[in-house]
């Protein structure tokens, strides 16, 4: 989608620090980081929220969280432990509409979220 930074950072177009890519994903690092480790992973398919996820996006999903723990395992915190989250529309703080799972480790997190 035009416009849409996350497209433009998949495509290449935006520079971004890549921690992983498939045919589907794109994970980079985020620019204003909650943790010591903090990636976003996306869908290359520009879906806005999570609401449009649908039977059709069930293995686009799994795949997310696959690629979640292979990327946790690369940066040393599947042991430790890691968080991963997708914000959805206002109240949960989504910034950018492009869906995107924040894989979030390398510290103690609290419980429950703020
Ligand atoms: P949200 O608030 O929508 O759940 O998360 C959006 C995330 O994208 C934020 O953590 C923000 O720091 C990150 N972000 C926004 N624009 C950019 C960018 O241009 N580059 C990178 N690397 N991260 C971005
Ligand atoms: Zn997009």
């Amino acid at each position: 989608m035009q416009d849409c930074i996350f497209c433009k950072i998949a495509a290449g177009q935006v520079p971004s620090k890549k921690v992983y890519e498939d045919k589907r994903l794109f994970a980079f690092e985020d620019i204003n980081p909650q943790a010591p480790v903090h990636v976003v992973i996306i869908p290359k398919q520009h879906l806005e929220t999570l609401l449009e996820i649908g039977d059709a996006h069930n293995e686009l999903l799994g795949s997310i969280v696959t690629a979640s723990s292979k990327i946790a395992r690369k940066q040393g915190i599947a042991q430790s432990g890691f968080r991963l989250v997708a914000n959805c529309n206002k109240d949960a703080g989504q910034s950018v509409f492009h869906i995107h799972f924040h894989l979030l480790g390398g510290r103690p997190m609290a419980w429950p979220p703020g």
